[in-house]
């Protein structure tokens, strides 16, 4: 979004954040499980009967034409990728035609304006589709296949940011691990960490999206060893008992042996799972369960099992699944909230955005933005966009009091 933003804007529209001053909405769509399109179709339906609303995303990717059906009070869809389709939008602002535009997967990384919707952190885009085939995933489907950005590309684009007063940058991709390995036919996150960590020595970089596979350990020692990186690391396991792993076409991975590796070279471990997964049998739930009680995961993502296309059956029950989710989500609030509780008393760096006027509302620096917990203050003095050292007084609803 924010290249399409970056695109508009270069063309002089204004960006408001206000939905009543604007005379365009835009509408970025997930498509990635059930609950993410019932709601971008709820929000756009919402939307469109106050504004003009032009729909753009996964949602509409995916759907292609039929979205004249289920919107037929909206006139422009655009795929993935908007920022590719800056002109034809703007062209069409004002018309009454139905437009619609999927992207075309072209195999190339385009390079746009960046539009950033942040002043301390944002995210980089190091590659765009992927290749695997995980049974439950749409997205090679909607994204196509994995095209990489060149190195140098990616230097430039973070030389940029950071002349702009940024500090932060999520490295993000949609499979990490496999970086490079179509431009330069061999996986380049390695030395694309070693660039990023040898020329912008006092920015922070944090790695996202990381695919748990033989490459797992390098990369980890990487991150540990670079002065630049965040001791933090995304690992999505999806499930840590090999027959789940082997049908959701994963490969097959020890999730304890790297996880207790991860721990040991003291990073803070994101990952997320999927419950209820079809031949999810008792013992696999019970691994599932066994695992997240021992507090490996330090920031937990977990998404209940829901049929996305047709290839796998659901053959756990409905309310075997809910059964299930809640165990763990329950395990996990009380494990993270034991986390939190150990931050009380001491300082932190910490970085705040917003406030309400009353409160000032942040994170942690070693939270990632947007996914993890939150710090709220009510010393709305303190510097935004910018590090500070606060000390945590307080847990209250699982969010940080300083
Ligand atoms: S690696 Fe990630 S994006 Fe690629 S198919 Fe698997 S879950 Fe989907």
């Amino acid at each position: 979004m924010e290249y399409l933003l970056g695109e508009i804007t270069k063309r002089g529209h204004i960006i408001v954040g206000d939905m009543d001053k604007a005379d365009f909405v835009l509408l970025n769509t997930c498509s990635f499980i059930h609950e993410a399109r019932v709601e971008s179709e709820k929000v756009a339906k919402r939307l469109s009967k106050k504004k003009k609303v032009i729909l753009l995303g996964c949602y509409v990717q995916m759907f292609g034409e039929r979205v004249f059906k289920i919107f037929p009070e909206i006139d422009l869809f655009f795929g993935t990728e908007g920022g590719k389709f800056t002109e034809k939008i703007l062209e069409n602002l004002n018309g009454k035609k139905k437009i619609l535009k999927l992207n075309g997967n072209e195999n190339i990384f385009y390079s746009l304006e960046r539009y950033p919707l942040n002043r301390f952190h944002t995210y980089i885009k190091i590659s765009e589709g992927c290749i695997r085939r995980c049974s439950f995933c749409n997205i090679p489907s909607i994204r196509g296949g994995l095209r990489s950005k060149k190195i140098d590309e990616i230097l430039k684009e973070v030389e940029k940011m950071v002349s702009m007063g940024f500090q932060e940058f999520e490295i993000i991709s949609e499979d990490t691990s496999l970086y490079g390995i179509d431009l330069y036919k061999r996986r380049m996150i390695l030395k694309l960490i070693e660039s990023l960590t040898k020329n912008f020595t006092d920015k922070k970089f944090r790695l996202l999206y990381v695919y748990p596979d033989k490459s797992i350990y390098d990369i980890v020692s990487a991150v540990k060893e670079s002065k630049s990186f965040i001791k933090y690391i995304d690992v999505p396991f999806q499930h840590v008992s090999e027959n789940v792993i082997k049908y959701m076409n994963r490969e097959k991975v020890d999730v304890f042996e790297i996880s207790r590796m991860i721990k040991k070279m003291g990073l803070v471990l994101r990952s997320s799972f999927i419950v209820g997964f079809p031949e999810e049998k008792a013992k696999d739930f019970k691994m599932l369960k066994d695992y997240i009680k021992e507090g490996y995961v330090d920031k937990l993502g977990l998404f209940m099992y829901s049929d996305e296309n047709d290839r796998i059956k659901d053959t756990v029950d409905y309310s075997k699944k809910i059964e299930r989710f809640n165990i763990l989500i329950n395990i996990n609030k009380r494990l993270a909230l034991k986390r939190m509780k150990e931050k009380i008393g001491k300082f932190h760096e910490a970085v705040f955005y917003h406030s309400d006027g009353e409160f000032i509302y942040g994170r942690l620096l070693e939270d990632a933005p947007d996914i993890d917990d939150v710090i709220v203050s009510n010393n709305i003095k303190l510097q935004r966009f910018n590090l500070v050292k606060v000390k945590v007084k307080d847990i209250k609803y699982y969010h940080y009091i300083c």
